[in-house]
């Protein structure tokens, strides 16, 4: 085969790297508008329902009844912090020995390695953005001010809203834009009776139902992905046989693959994207094999990066060229800077008494939510920014029949009965993007592939602990006020990356001076490159962020599209 066919075979019209859940829009929209496209995956292929080994095992199949054995969570410290990392799910998480990094600082960097991404993984927890997230550098002084508002990406809001298929309730909630919603799902007995209580003693908070990526009422466009119901099963981390909720391999791929424009590249480790200097633009992307690590180029129009935020901006600090000799589009020395995260320290554990005789049905797959309340239209306190709340009441399963006294009938008696009511909160804070708080590459130390290693140096700064400490005073306020008891409050002291929310290092911003991207998600410096995951963002506000990544994905696709049809690319 000679050299040109080669590249020919090789040349798309646009590539996408990362198939997890902003690449997955990115490969949807870009097909649906016609532009053949290559999606670049490092990990394995994992095909919906056929490679979801444990969908549908019980409890007692596992050999270890779900958890994992102590040399699995010794040898992987980190992943190991994770909630969501056990027997049932042990095969979507990456594993510390096989891609090690360097923690400057402590950082628990949560992967997920495959066609999918993390998408197979997350929680589903969706909430909007509002102008008080995106005004907020602007307002307090913080980072760059956002180059867009809420009004730039409520349409796509609606436009991934509907097809994902997003459950909520219209709350009409200034500071939590209500959506294109599937019937809510809905709080329970002492919950409503939480809801009550927190309306009656105070004007600024309201708890509401969790909106969450799950179909509770398919709609036709739903049906046509071949995506059923949710049943309430809540063991969404193994992937769901019913496609109910949102995730790459059940919904966008298979979008993008019925298009006829897609072609999707399991095992390709994104080394770097080539700069052509001849005609000022992204050329394309080097490619190392996964198995065979022989290595192979790409070439397309346009490059969508959506490898999740960390890895994006890994791979751009390795695509260094004449013209980008500290990484790719970085003039201005700052990629790989101002990583921010979500803070997760402060929960708080109390037990309720009374509606002993209620209960209710279902796993549901989202909590009591209350939307941020401490600095949102005016500043109250002394740190910047707040925090969301989530609340949620369940009666105590049969962990309480350990140290129950007695075996036998009684014991299993016991455990046939519902519990105590207990009530939980759990913060969900936004942290201030800092320029010390980075990544880079080590100069000594690369992985399998050739690829340099990255060092993690981010921390908590000032802010974030007078925010938990601000955080704990107020929970244990609501939770005393809805008549709660015995309150325990817990600062975790987990390490930033646990909340698995970084963002940042390619950041957005009106100057070139002082961000990456533009409002289109195009590097200033190289326009036929867009960055659409967590790396693009400006500040990290204090609402779930996928939901925001899928918006931004689908706008700065679609013009990168229209773009292209006015040869502007
Ligand atoms: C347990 C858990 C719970 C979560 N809960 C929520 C939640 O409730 N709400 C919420 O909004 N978010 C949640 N998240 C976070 C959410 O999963 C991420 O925000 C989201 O997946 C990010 O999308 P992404 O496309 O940027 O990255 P990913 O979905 O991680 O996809 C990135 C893809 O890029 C691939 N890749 C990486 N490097 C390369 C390379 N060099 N070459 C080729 N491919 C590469 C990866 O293998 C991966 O498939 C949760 C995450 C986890 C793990």
């Amino acid at each position: 085969m000679s050299k040109g066919t080669v590249k020919e075979q090789n040349t798309f019209d646009a590539i996408v790297i990362g198939s997890g859940i902003s690449g997955g829009w990115a490969a949807k929209e870009l097909c649906e508008k016609g532009l053949k496209t290559l999606v670049l995956e490092r990990g394995r292929m994992v095909k919906h329902v056929e490679d979801y080994p444990t969908a549908t095992t019980n409890p007692w199949e596992f050999k270890h009844r779900r958890k994992l054995p102590f040399e699995i969570t010794k040898a992987n410290p980190v992943v190991s912090r994770c909630y969501a990392f056990d027997e049932s799910t042990y095969h979507f998480f990456v594993k510390d020995n096989e891609h090690p990094y360097i923690q400057e600082k402590p950082f628990d960097w949560i992967r997920g390695y495959q066609v999918g991404g993390k998408s197979l993984l997350w929680a589903r927890q969706t909430q909007r953005w509002s102008d008080y997230e995106f005004n907020g550098p602007a307002r307090d002084g913080f980072a760059v001010d956002w180059p867009i508002r809420y009004k730039d990406l409520a349409p796509w809001y609606s436009h991934v809203e509907k097809f994902a298929g997003i459950s909520g309730n219209q709350d009409g909630i200034d500071n939590l834009p209500d959506g294109d919603f599937l019937p809510p799902f809905e709080l329970n007995c002492v919950e409503r009776h939480c809801q009550q209580k927190i309306k009656e003693h105070f004007t600024d908070r309201q708890l509401i139902i969790g909106r969450c990526a799950h179909l509770t009422k398919p709609n036709d466009i739903h049906l046509q992905q071949k995506r059923g119901q949710c049943q309430a099963r809540n063991l969404c981390e193994r992937g769901c046989p019913f496609g109910a909720y949102f995730s790459s391999n059940s919904s966008t791929l298979p979008w993008a693959e019925r298009t006829g424009n897609f072609t999707i590249r399991p095992y390709s480790v994104a080394h770097s994207i080539l700069y052509d200097e001849q005609h000022d633009r992204a050329s394309g992307v080097r490619v190392i094999d996964a198995i065979s690590k022989e290595e192979h180029t790409f070439y397309a129009k346009i490059i969508f990066v959506n490898a999740a935020c960390l890895n994006t901006n890994l791979l751009l600090l390795n695509s260094e060229s004449n013209r980008f000799p500290n990484g790719f589009g970085n003039d201005n020395g700052l990629l790989g800077k101002y990583i921010a995260f979500h803070l997760y320290r402060g929960t708080s554990k109390s037990t309720f008494e009374g509606y002993a005789d209620q209960y209710y049905s279902g796993r549901r797959p989202t909590s009591g939510f209350m939307p941020a309340f401490r600095n949102v239209f005016k500043q109250q306190t002394d740190f910047l920014r707040g925090y969301m709340l989530t609340l949620s009441a369940r009666r105590a399963g049969w962990e309480r029949g350990f140290g129950a006294e007695g075996i036998g009938a009684g014991m299993k008696e016991k455990l046939t009965g519902p519990g105590q009511w207990i009530v939980n909160m759990d913060m969900q804070g936004e942290t201030i993007p800092k320029k010390e708080n980075h990544v880079r590459l080590s100069k000594d130390h690369k992985d399998e592939w050739g690829i340099p290693q990255l060092i993690t140096s981010i921390g908590y700064d000032d802010n974030d602990e007078k925010m938990v400490t601000d955080t704990m005073a107020q929970q244990a306020e609501i939770l005393e006020k809805v008549g709660c008891k015995n309150v325990v409050q817990t600062d975790n002291h987990q390490a930033p990356g646990l909340d698995i929310h970084e963002m940042g290092g390619v950041r957005m911003g009106k100057d070139p001076a002082t961000s990456l991207l533009n409002q289109w998600n195009q590097f200033h410096a190289c326009k036929n490159v867009f960055v659409t995951d967590g790396a693009c963002m400006t500040s990290t506000g204090n609402q779930n962020p996928s939901l925001t990544f899928m918006a931004i994905t689908a706008r700065a696709a679609n013009y990168a599209v229209s773009e292209l049809k006015k040869r502007n690319l």
